[in-house]
């Protein structure tokens, strides 16, 4: 064999190994994606007066809600039975018993005295919530009735009741959430509209990408971003899907994610066989239905 084919073999190799270099290790400089477009969280545009809940657009997780009565005298636990059916017929929410791992709980006290001496006939409440960036979504509730309303409505249990969907006390006497009772009262048509438009919502997982960043450094690619589920429901599995150039090139599955909750992702060093991505999408691949679509996708574009 000649010298000229020996040397031309060596400078072949040479050159592939060195091409192999090139797309293979991470030379190169540093190029940073920035945020172009996509995700929008949807603003819920409540018209109501917000002072009426103690937080904004507070709501249990679905219309149909469960409740437990323990170790109540049979006056006590009527007046209870005959609000969530008198707050039934009043508004579109379903109440049903449950033997355990109720939303809304029921006790009752023999009597109890207020914080300024004065007899109070209940308590109720919120006792566990989740904030979201839509609602603040209530895991549970409790009512404590001390007193029955002796009034031909159910006005006590009805207005601890409420407390417990998250109103407040109104300053209209004959409101049924004026802080004292008089058989008068009503259920306002504002809260009876409230309630129908809170749980307008169905009870879906709302999955939201957020705080993506990308960068790439020779032929890899490093992607964070977070995935938050702001619904009304646990989320089931997902799949991240980043396209660059508009070719799919990683999908990453992601496990459920409960509500108010979100996951960090970080994937790193993902290879890319071609360099020149003008513009990346990150986007969640949901099966199932969700409050919002519209923020199931990022686009990311080289910082200029
Ligand atoms: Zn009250």
């Amino acid at each position: 064999m000649g010298l000229k084919i020996v040397l031309s073999i060596v400078f072949f190799m040479l050159v592939v190994i060195l091409l192999v270099f090139y797309w293979i290790l991470p030379i190169g400089e540093l190029i940073e994606f920035r945020v172009s477009g996509g995700s929008s969280n949807f603003s819920l545009n409540n018209s109501f007066n917000t002072s009426m809940q103690f937080y904004e657009n507070m709501r249990y997780k679905s219309s149909e809600i469960s409740y437990k009565i323990n170790r109540c005298a049979l006056a006590r636990e009527d007046e209870m039975r005959r609000a969530f059916s008198f707050l039934k017929n009043h508004t579109i929410l379903n109440f049903y018993e449950v033997e355990e791992n109720e939303e809304i709980s029921v006790t009752c006290e023999n009597s109890a005295k207020g914080e300024e001496g004065l007899f109070i006939a209940g308590e109720g409440g919120v006792t566990n919530v989740v904030i979201t960036e839509n609602f603040n979504v209530i895991l549970n509730g409790m009512v404590i009735l001390i007193r029955e309303s002796k009034c031909p409505d159910p006005l006590v249990g009805t207005h601890e009741l409420l407390h417990t969907l998250g109103f407040d006390h109104s300053e209209n006497p004959n409101n049924i959430m004026y802080p004292t009772i008089n058989c008068k009262q009503t259920i306002g048509d504002d809260l009876i509209k409230n309630i129908e438009w809170l749980y307008s919502f169905p009870t879906l997982s709302d999955l939201s990408l957020e705080n993506a960043s990308a960068s790439m450094k020779g032929g890899y690619l490093d992607i964070n971003l977070t995935v938050k589920n702001h619904g009304l429901k646990d989320s089931e599995n997902s799949t991240l899907i980043i396209y660059a150039n508009n070719k799919s090139i990683k999908e990453f599955g992601i496990e459920p994610i409960s509500i108010g909750s979100g996951k960090m992702i970080t994937l790193s060093k993902i290879f890319v066989l071609r360099r020149n991505i003008q513009k990346l999408e990150l986007f969640i691949k949901y099966n199932s239905e969700e409050l919002n679509k519209n923020n199931n996708k990022i686009m990311l574009e080289i910082k200029k």
